[in-house]
């Protein structure tokens, strides 16, 4: 069984009732709606058709957030020559003509993906001038990026601020927030959709590379977000980086994504190129949850084929890989029952581990302690299922359950052994716990299927 998830995003090529099918049959458990390229009015009925076509897997909606764009006329921009601008020219709307919003001189304006430099000679409230460093011919809308601005104010359009409602309203496991800079910023959406839902940092701004460790202490998850994160710091710090946010994500026991490109040549060929299967072996061995396809999946050519080329990649890589348990070391009187599990597991060689909560709060807390086996979380509600469809190794299962501690543990066996995950002479370990919803473990048992 793999244990590393397969996120997918959704676009033209599958956006259909068989077309979600077939990812899920390739191995797609949580599927993600890009709100960059969706409008607000299209999501309700979007968000409807994935349930409908994949009632068990998870949905993601990715809130754009502040993505600018160069908003005048296309122009040539010559080598060494100085040009003004206002922020609203780069897409910062501001309503205090005083205010620059952090952009302050020295600080380089990036266009067209980092492929045009410029640096900031002046600034004057709203205004600024620019030298440009590299130049060429910009178009307008194309991308722009400050690399070196912690950009002041609102990070949400009022687009994003209705993504967000629909998310919520509609009941998603997971909103993903797009260029974030600060934990303010993952703490003031969740005061917008609660609790229940999932929240995702997605790390694209060197600025929230810098606090990552902040940031995942009041996410549920992050993203590495490689595309503009690649164009914010130099490329060649991007594997670091990558590795940074899967173990910063690992000691605070949240969940991790890496994405982008990860099989980018699959967007046309029916075969990954060599360097894309070593990259997502890579995340693999990062310890990320979960692995991410974005054009692959939205506008390729071989959807199916790039998740199954995904899964294959996944599982082989995951047989060489023994991961630490770094949550456990980094929070020693968090989980001491469920390491203790987790490590029971591996001595034993146990096919799987049966994690039994009410919340999946500690099937989640299982899957920090990244056990070698799978771990079969059995919660009581499909909500709550299908929240633990991105955490690494989690195959979650529905069941009523019981009051009484003993028969609730039995029926949970029971469940396994009726959809043929459980066998004669399989060794299991059963955690679960008997009072105590949202904390670490009580019990352990060791389970052996008799032959
Ligand atoms: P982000 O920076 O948020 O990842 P992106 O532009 O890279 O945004 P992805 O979601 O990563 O977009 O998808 C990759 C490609 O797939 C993009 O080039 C985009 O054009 C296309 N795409 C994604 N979703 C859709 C959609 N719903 N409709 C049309 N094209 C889409
Ligand atoms: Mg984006
Ligand atoms: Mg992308």
């Amino acid at each position: 069984m793999r244990l590393t998830k397969i996120v997918a995003t959704l676009g033209p090529a599958s956006l259909s009732v068989p077309g979600i099918q077939s990812l899920v049959s390739a191995g797609v458990s949580v599927f993600r709606l890009n709100c960059s390229h969706l409008s607000t009015q299209d999501l309700p009925e979007l968000i409807a058709l994935v349930r409908e076509a994949a009632p068990e897997a998870g949905v993601m909606v990715d809130i754009q957030g502040p993505k600018l764009r160069f908003a005048p006329e296309s122009i040539d921009l010559v080598n060494d020559s100085v040009v003004s601008y206002k922020l609203s020219d780069l897409g910062i709307e501001t309503s205090d003509a005083t205010d620059s919003r952090g952009l302050e001189v020295g600080h380089r304006i990036l266009m067209d993906d980092g492929r045009i430099e410029t640096v900031v000679e002046n600034v004057d409230g709203e205004r600024f001038s620019v030298r440009v460093r590299r130049g060429g011919f910009l178009q307008h809308g194309k991308g722009v990026n400050l690399p070196d601005t912690e950009v002041r104010g609102s990070l949400l359009s009022d687009k994003d601020l209705a993504d967000v409602a629909v998310a919520r309203d509609l009941g998603v496991e997971i909103v993903a927030v797009s260029f974030v800079q600060t934990p303010s910023d993952i703490l003031s959406i969740r005061e917008l959709i609660g609790d229940d839902i999932l929240l995702f940092a997605k790390i694209e701004r060197p600025q929230a590379l810098e606090r990552i460790d902040e940031i995942c202490a009041v996410s549920d998850g992050v993203m590495a977000a490689r595309g503009d994160l690649g164009v914010e710091t130099p490329y060649e710090s991007v594997p670091a980086a990558q590795t940074r946010i899967a173990l910063s994500a690992l000691r605070h026991g949240v969940v991790s994504i890496c994405a982008t490109e990860m099989l980018e040549s699959m967007t046309t060929s029916s075969r990954p190129t060599r360097a894309e299967v070593a990259d997502v072996s890579g995340a693999v061995r990062d310890g990320f949850d979960a692995v991410m396809l974005s054009g692959e999946t939205a506008v390729g050519l071989h959807p199916a084929e790039a998740v199954r080329a995904m899964a294959r990649i996944c599982e082989e890589s995951e047989k060489h890989v023994a991961m630490a348990n770094y949550f456990a070391d980094a929070n020693p009187g968090a989980a001491a029952v469920t390491a203790a599990a987790s490590a029971l597991a591996k001595r034993t060689s146990a096919k799987f581990i049966l994690s039994i909560s009410l919340t999946g709060f500690s099937a989640r807390l299982m899957a920090s302690c990244r056990p070698s086996c799978p771990i079969v979380a059995i919660t009581p509600s499909a909500d709550r299922s299908r929240r633990l469809n991105v955490n690494r190794g989690v195959y979650p299962l529905v069941l009523e359950r019981d009051r009484n501690f003993t028969s609730a543990v039995t029926s949970a066996i029971q469940l396994t052994k009726e959809i043929n995950m459980l066998k004669s002479g399989d060794e299991i370990v059963v955690c679960a716990s008997r009072l105590h919803p949202r904390s670490d473990a009580d019990t352990i048992l060791l389970h052996r299927e008799p032959d």
